[in-house]
């Protein structure tokens, strides 16, 4: 957690307080947000490796899960299709599962759970969890999606 250090800014990426304000950058004060525009020194490269990463559009379908009353069922849940910038495919991997977070939260009916963690959506490497989703294709730059509202859910 980070702790808030007066006269200093967030950085965007690691979210410490790191940044001292400058005042000839905020001419109408400093942000309200406390966040900094520009990353800290530490994370300013990786945030240049970002801006050169490929956009990756994930495509995945839901595994078996079980209802409520622990029988196994297919959710009734449209495959999801979701687009990423990521330098390889195990962080494109993480990066949606952080945005399947955002996106339908811990909290899913057709999953019959209520307690999802990020590292679920697609398992992770310890293994810890049994995926929710089974990826089909990880696709590199950016397919064209032919109108796909109805057959998939479309995360960008
Ligand atoms: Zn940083």
């Amino acid at each position: 957690m980070a702790i808030v250090h007066e006269g200093c800014l967030t950085c965007p990426r690691c979210r410490e307080y790191v940044i001292e304000i400058d005042p000839g950058d905020f001419p109408d004060g400093p942000p309200e947000d406390g966040e900094s525009p520009t990353p800290c020194g530490e994370c300013a490269p990786h945030v240049e490796a970002d801006k050169t990463a490929a956009l990756r559009t994930i495509v995945a379908d839901w595994e078996i899960c079980q209802d409520s009353f622990g029988d196994d069922i297919s959710p009734d849940m449209l495959p999801v299709v979701i687009t990423v910038p990521a330098t390889s495919r195990d962080e494109a991997i993480q990066a949606a599962a952080e945005k399947l977070q955002t996106h339908y939260g811990s909290s899913v009916d057709h999953l019959y759970r209520t307690d999802i963690e990020t590292g679920e959506w697609f398992g992770n490497d310890a293994g810890d969890f049994e995926p929710l989703l089974r990826i089909c294709a990880v696709f590199v730059g950016e397919p064209e999606l032919d109108d796909l509202d109805e057959i998939s859910e479309v995360i960008r």
